[in-house]
């Protein structure tokens, strides 16, 4: 394969062939909230730990959507629970709330 120097990101579209619904009910039933996302990306691009670890609210929930709960909770080991991320939010969704669920939920399978 030729190399071009550089690298095409995998898609993070949700693949419906793939798509567990069960677990994300689950979660939505604990956190009505996590359905109000609307993947806009203010929480990932405000968050203080982003710097230092690749801690990202948007693409967490993405991953339970793509039934990857392991990546949602390595995706948000990093967060320091400063808050930040929740006062960006459009939606008003209770973040840290949602973020503690979620490693609760999924953080011990
Ligand atoms: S800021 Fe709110 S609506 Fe936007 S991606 Fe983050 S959780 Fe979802
Ligand atoms: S609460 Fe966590 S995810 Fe939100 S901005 Fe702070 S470190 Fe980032």
């Amino acid at each position: 394969m030729m190399d071009f120097g550089f690298t095409i990101n995998k898609s993070s579209r949700i693949d419906l062939d793939r798509f567990d619904k069960a677990g994300f009910d689950k979660l939505a039933k604990i956190e009505p909230d996590v359905r109000k996302c609307i993947a806009c990306g203010s929480c990932t691009a405000s968050c203080s730990a982003g710097q230092f670890h690749r801690t990202s609210v948007r693409s967490a929930i993405l991953s339970i959507q793509n039934a990857k709960e392991n990546e949602a909770v390595e995706l948000l080991k990093g967060c320091m629970l400063c808050g930040k991320c929740q006062m960006t939010c459009p939606r008003g969704i209770n973040i840290r709330h949602l973020i503690l669920s979620i490693l609760k939920f999924y953080g011990t399978k």
